[in-house]
């Protein structure tokens, strides 16, 4: 099932999705992001991530259990900065492009999604780079269910 949430992503909000397989984000603040990583973390749904910022972006596939979320690396670090993030469409299309990649990698059970590391790509200066995410206990959005039982 394919949800569309039009509206403002908060705690309440998200509780009102259907229970999906995975999750695909495509967001444009850290509230909502928020929101929905604790919502892949509470239910154990993997969440493919990926932000976008003029001509770079950044991705990660959020495995919960088993991977830091996209959030664990910001050390509790936020910024109450919701202005508009200028993107580049054909970068957009790029990184939407890897998350559904990486979607149908989760699906089919195919490769090795990006669990456990963020991959950065600058595509002005084509420089590349994956660093490797540890799960962060005191995480904003997934502390209170990594470690949780299966
Ligand atoms: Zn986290």
């Amino acid at each position: 099932m394919t949800a569309f949430l039009r509206i403002p992503l908060s705690d309440e909000s998200v509780e009102a999705l259907p229970l999906p397989d995975i999750i695909v984000d495509c967001l444009d603040n850290l509230e909502g992001r928020i929101a929905l990583t604790a919502y892949a973390s509470r239910y154990d749904v993997p969440l493919v991530h990926a932000a976008v910022q003029g001509f770079s972006g950044q991705l990660t596939t959020f495995i919960p259990q088993r991977s830091a979320c996209p959030l664990c690396a910001l050390s509790g670090e936020t910024s109450k900065n919701n202005a508009p993030i200028p993107s580049l469409g054909t970068c957009v299309s790029a990184m939407a492009s890897i998350q559904a990649t990486e979607a149908i990698k989760l699906i089919t059970e195919t490769g090795t999604p990006a669990a456990g590391k963020m991959l950065f790509f600058n595509l002005l200066t084509n420089e590349y780079e994956a660093l490797n995410l540890e799960i962060d206990p005191a995480c904003i959005a997934c502390s209170d269910h990594q470690g949780r039982a299966r």
